[in-house]
C-alpha cells in the first residue's frame, strides 16, 4: 500500500518540455536544437562547431511543429479528476518570448483550432459534467488573480482590490468568485481579466511578463443519488517571465520586481523537488505564489509544469537556465 502511495505521488508531478517555432523573420537555420526523442531533448551548446550537446530529460517533450490539440490530447485524464474532487495545477514556465501565454490561451489572433489549454480545459470540464448530468449537478465558479510583486490583485474587479467575500470551505485567494455555465461565460470573464490587467499596467510597459496570472477553476460535484459534495479545483497559472536580470543593468522598481519574481520562481522551484523527492519538509511559506496553491501542490494534487524552450541561439544561456530549472524539479 505504502509503495502504491509513493508511486501515486511520484506520478501527481509531471513536466513536459515544449519548444515554440521560429518567430517569422527569423532564421530557422542556427537552432539550439540537436535532437529530440521520447522524453528527450538535446541542447546544441557550440552552434558554431557542432559538438558541445547535452540532454535534458523530461516526461514529455514537445517539438516545434506540434500543434494545441496535440499538447492538450493527453490532458483529459487531468480534467476528470477535478470532477472526482482532485486539485490540479498547471503552469507555463519560460523565459518572456518563449511561448507560455501562447501555450495556455493562444496567440493574439484567436481561432478555435489555435486556442491554449485554458479554453480546452473549460471546454473539456463542461462536456464530461454534461455527460455525468443523469449521476451529478455540477456548478463552477472561476477567479482571476495576478500576483505582481508579491501582491494579489483581483482581476475580476476594476480596481484590483481584493475583497473580503469569506466564502467558506475554499482554501484560496479571498478574491471575487463568478458563477459560469458555459465555456463562452468563461471566455467572457477572460476577457475582463485581461482588459482589468492592462489598467494595472499603464505605468509600465508589459506588466504581463512580470506577474503571474492565475485562472482557478472550482467545481463542486453533489451526487445526486446519496448527496455526497466533491470539490476540485484546478490552476491555470502563466508565470513571469523566468529571465535573469543583470543586477548591474536595472534599478529601483525593475530590480525590485526582478528580485520578487526570482524569489517566487525559486520558491516554486523548491516545491515541486520537495514533493518530486517525498521530502517531509515543503517549503510552502517561502512566496506568495506557492501559499495560495498549497492545497493544490502535493497531497492528492495533481501538476502539469510545461516548461518552455526558444530555438534561438540569442536565448541559448535563458534556454540553460530554464532547463536546469526543469531537471531540478522533474
Ligand atoms: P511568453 O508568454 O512566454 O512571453 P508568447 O506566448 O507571447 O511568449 O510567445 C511569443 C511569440 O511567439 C508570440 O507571438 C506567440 O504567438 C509565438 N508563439 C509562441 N509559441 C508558439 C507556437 N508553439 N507556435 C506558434 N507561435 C508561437
Ligand atoms: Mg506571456
Amino acid at each position: 500500500k505504502l509503495y502504491n502511495q509513493v508511486q501515486d505521488l511520484k506520478g501527481n508531478i509531471r513536466v513536459y518540455g515544449r519548444v515554440r517555432p521560429f518567430l517569422s523573420g527569423k532564421s530557422s537555420y542556427l537552432s539550439i536544437l540537436d535532437s529530440i526523442e521520447d522524453g528527450n531533448i538535446t541542447i546544441n551548446i557550440s552552434s558554431k562547431n557542432g559538438k558541445g550537446c547535452k540532454s535534458f530529460t523530461f516526461n514529455k517533450v514537445f517539438g516545434q511543429s506540434t500543434t494545441q490539440a496535440e499538447v492538450f490530447s493527453d490532458m483529459q485524464p487531468l480534467i476528470r479528476s477535478v470532477l472526482d474532487g482532485y486539485n490540479v495545477c498547471i503552469f507555463a514556465y519560460g523565459q518572456t518570448g518563449s511561448g507560455k501565454t501562447y501555450t495556455m490561451v493562444g496567440p493574439k489572433e484567436l481561432t478555435e483550432k489555435n486556442q491554449g489549454v485554458n479554453y480546452r480545459a473549460l471546454g473539456d470540464l463542461f462536456m464530461l459534467a454534461e455527460q455525468r448530468k443523469d449521476t451529478f449537478r455540477y456548478d463552477v465558479a472561476v477567479q482571476m488573480i495576478e500576483i505582481y510583486n508579491e501582491q494579489v490583485r483581483d482581476l475580476l474587479v476594476t480596481d484590483g482590490k481584493i475583497r473580503n467575500s469569506s466564502q467558506t470551505g475554499l482554501n484560496v485567494p479571498d478574491a471575487n468568485l463568478m458563477p459560469v455555465s458555459s465555456t463562452s461565460d468563461v471566455i467572457d470573464l477572460m476577457n475582463l481579466g485581461q482588459r482589468n490587467r492592462a489598467v494595472g499596467a499603464t505605468a509600465l510597459n508589459d506588466r504581463s511578463s512580470r506577474s503571474h496570472s492565475c485562472l482557478t477553476v472550482h467545481v463542486q460535484g453533489r451526487d445526486l443519488t446519496t448527496g455526497t459534495v466533491l470539490r476540485g479545483c484546478m490552476h491555470l497559472v502563466d508565470l513571469a517571465g523566468s529571465e535573469r536580470v543583470n543586477k548591474s543593468e536595472v534599478t529601483g522598481d525593475r530590480l525590485k520586481e526582478a528580485q520578487h519574481i526570482n524569489k517566487s520562481l525559486s520558491a516554486l522551484g523548491d516545491v515541486i523537488s520537495s514533493l518530486a523527492q517525498r521530502n517531509p519538509h515543503v517549503p510552502y511559506r517561502n512566496s506568495k505564489l506557492t501559499q495560495l496553491l498549497q492545497d493544490s501542490l502535493g497531497g492528492q494534487a495533481k501538476t502539469l509544469m510545461f516548461v518552455h524552450i526558444s530555438p534561438e541561439p540569442d536565448a541559448l544561456a535563458e534556454t540553460m537556465s530554464t532547463l536546469k530549472f526543469a531537471e531540478r524539479v522533474a
